[in-house]
């Protein structure tokens, strides 16, 4: 039986990790299909306080895990399953196994949803991203486009213009689907350009490791051309990782948990951590305190039983 059961090796879990170990919960952390979350697929992370000459992401997120390792957490490979909150202990089921916790910290992340071009996979972190805040500064100087017609498009866009020469928004049709005041700010923006009815059939050049342009497909009559650009960002959504609590854990309409305040679900005992339960920030820093968060409540829930 364990007392903390972490899912998620990203900012939020490694961090719930570290004060769980240290409140010498023995902590167990299911690292998840993509081990270290999205900061996995970045490079460079310069926002991350404590780092002045930044740090790459994956040796950002290895450091809190060897960190939560030195005061006993125990990090296992491996995605959960299945899950019953029904009642406590709670069971995960990780394939064939099973394991048994007093509490629960869902630290399972958001995906960004990708176009799934083949070359858009390779180029990850080499130009391609899903976060203008992350990547945004390494393209001063240059041009760089952004796929999407929603919220994330227009404020991913307006916020590149700070850096970037010209900002390319490419959205796959004629309306968009952002709100009408972050619109008409971006289409203010001079900086910006618009290509409306097209899709991304390739990105160039996977040959070079780094993003020359792309090529584009009008929907309506199937006509493509080169676009040149230093940087692709993809602002089509994130998916969060909440499936297997469907139907148990309150979600909102697109799966993320509706928090009760602080990191506390609808169920007494499980906690949520990071851009899971967190539609808005998204962040390094702030996945990492609402790790923090959870482990502290899982602590004092733990205590609370004792009691
Ligand atoms: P979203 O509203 O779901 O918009 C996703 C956009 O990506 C849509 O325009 C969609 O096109 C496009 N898209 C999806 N899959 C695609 C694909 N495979 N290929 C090409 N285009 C694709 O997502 P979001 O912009 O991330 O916003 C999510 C939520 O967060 C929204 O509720 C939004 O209001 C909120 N948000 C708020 C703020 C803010 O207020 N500051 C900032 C960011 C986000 P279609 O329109 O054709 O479906």
């Amino acid at each position: 039986m364990e007392n903390v059961v972490i899912i998620g090796s990203s900012c939020a879990g490694n961090t719930a990790a570290i004060y769980a170990a240290r409140a010498s919960l023995d902590p167990l952390v299911f690292e998840g299909l993509e081990a270290g979350g999205q900061l996995s697929l970045t490079t460079e992370v310069e926002n991350y306080p404590g780092f002045p000459e930044g740090i790459m992401g994956p040796e950002l997120v290895e450091n809190m895990k060897k960190q939560a390792q030195r005061f006993g957490a125990k990090y296992r490979p491996g995605d959960v399953t299945k899950a019953d909150l029904s009642q406590r202990p709670f069971k995960i089921w990780i394939g064939d196994e099973t394991v048994e916790t007093k509490t629960l910290i869902v630290a399972s992340g958001a995906s960004a949803r990708w176009l799934n071009v083949e070359s858009e996979q390779k180029l990850i972190g080499h130009g391609v991203s899903s976060c203008a805040t992350c990547d945004g500064f390494f393209f001063r100087g240059k041009p760089v486009t952004v796929i999407g017609g929603g919220d994330s498009a227009m404020e991913e866009a307006t916020f590149l213009t700070k850096f970037a020469t010209e900002v390319t928004v490419v959205h796959r049709r004629d309306e968009f689907r952002a709100s009408k005041i972050m619109l008409d700010r971006a289409q203010r923006n001079e900086k910006i350009k618009w290509v409306t009815g097209a899709v991304v059939e390739e990105v160039y050049d996977v040959s070079q490791n780094e993003v020359t342009g792309i090529r584009l497909r009008t929907a309506a009559n199937g006509k493509t051309w080169d676009h040149p650009t230093s940087a692709l960002f993809l602002a089509i959504g994130h998916i969060p990782n909440t499936k297997v609590f469907n139907g148990q854990l309150d979600l909102d309409k697109d799966g993320y948990i509706l928090s009760k305040g602080g990191a506390r679900t609808n169920i007494e005992g499980v906690f949520h951590a990071g851009d899971v339960q967190d539609r808005v920030y998204r962040q390094a820093v702030t996945a990492s305190g609402a790790g923090c968060k959870a482990a502290i409540e899982a602590e004092r829930f733990l205590e609370s039983l004792e009691s």
